[in-house]
């Protein structure tokens, strides 16, 4: 078994964290990915400490299916944003991470230019737990690097329809990243992903694609006619990008800075993010609630033992759930 790594006291978390020592953060967020109660107990005092340092960046979403040139634009996008004089840093929320424990920011290979950067912090997702875990995980993770001085924050998560949401529910502004030419333009994408998005960015416009990619963009611009306006006064915009020949990329940054300007001025950044703490809290107990309802040892053997019947449908799925709470609530009363 690995050796158990020396956790250091809340206030070295904390002053470490605060100075933007990189090393102290990253320790401090496998805190937070740890799975054991002490480590959590610890997590959260830090957590608790930094919070009122938090806040002061711009979160950006950013999607797209695989392939589409995430981690190539995320590389100059992220270059750019260094370049204005900010900090960056750069979580992630893979889908598959939770299944395959494997992480699409694991490989070393990519974003190499940025990972090497001081004034960037990479982070990949934290493999080997459930998707709603991993977005409460990568939620505090945001608020330490904030904490640590890093103002732009990019949450990278693979457009396959699961973790959209979740990176919605954390970030001011959320960029889907999208390719031409595959036949029916919007056939490939769900309507509840176009409909959280704040700008449409076709990639790959270069060469033979630039004249697919322009006909995409006004086919989209029409297409986002139809749907209803945001909440925020915001017109999702289309543009289009090479981040290969880093083309276009500037042109999304002021796009974004002027979104910032107009949310801040008509009062939605901040009600936006009063939606999402309050959700967050929400989010935060359904998950305590689940986590303490499975790690208790009696009730995992009560489910163990009922399983058959469950399985050969002699009794119902919806009884026994009634059953097993209510055996767990007297359990933790005693
Ligand atoms: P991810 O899976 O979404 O992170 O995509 P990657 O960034 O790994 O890119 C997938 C492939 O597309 C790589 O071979 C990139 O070199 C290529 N690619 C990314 N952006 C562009 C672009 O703007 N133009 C072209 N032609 N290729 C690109």
């Amino acid at each position: 078994m690995k050796e158990k790594r020396k956790r250091l006291e809340p206030t070295t978390y904390v002053k470490g964290i605060l100075d933007g020592n990189r090393i102290i953060l990253s320790r401090a967020i496998t805190l937070i990915e740890s799975q054991l109660e002490e480590d959590q107990e610890l997590a959260s005092k830090v957590l608790e400490k930094v919070l009122p340092h938090s806040g002061q960046s711009m979160r950006i979403g950013i999607t797209g299916v695989p392939g589409v040139g995430k981690s190539t634009f995320i590389e100059q996008f992220g270059k750019l944003v260094l370049n204005e004089g900010h900090k960056l840093a750069v979580l992630a929320i893979d889908p598959s991470s939770s299944l395959t424990k494997g992480s699409i920011l694991g490989d070393k290979t990519r974003m190499e230019s940025l990972a090497a950067d001081e004034r960037a912090f990479i982070r990949p997702s934290p493999a080997g737990t459930a998707l709603g875990g991993v977005g409460a995980k990568t939620r505090e993770s945001m608020l330490l690097c904030e904490a640590a001085g890093y103002d732009v924050v990019f949450i990278e998560t693979v457009g396959v329809g699961q973790s959209e949401t979740l990176v919605k529910g954390m970030v001011d502004f959320f960029l889907l990243l999208m390719l031409a030419g595959a036949g029916d333009e919007l056939q490939g994408i769900k309507k509840g992903i176009i409909e959280m998005t704040d700008a449409l960015v076709i990639n790959k416009a270069d060469g033979e694609n630039v004249k697919a990619a322009k006909k995409a963009r006004r086919e989209y611009t029409n297409a986002l006619h139809l749907f209803p306006p945001n909440a925020s006064g915001w017109t999702p915009k289309v543009s289009v990008c090479s981040a290969l020949k880093n083309e276009g990329i500037v042109d999304i940054w002021e796009m974004i800075l002027s979104f910032q300007m107009k949310m801040k001025r008509n009062g939605y950044f901040e009600e936006n993010r009063s939606q999402q703490r309050v959700a967050w809290m929400h989010e935060n107990i359904r998950y305590m609630l689940e986590r303490q309802f499975y790690s208790n040892r009696k009730i995992r053997d009560q489910i163990e033992s009922v399983l058959p019947e469950i399985k050969s449908g002699k009794t119902s799925s919806i009884a026994m759930a009634r059953k097993l709470l209510k055996s767990y609530f007297a359990e933790i009363k005693n």
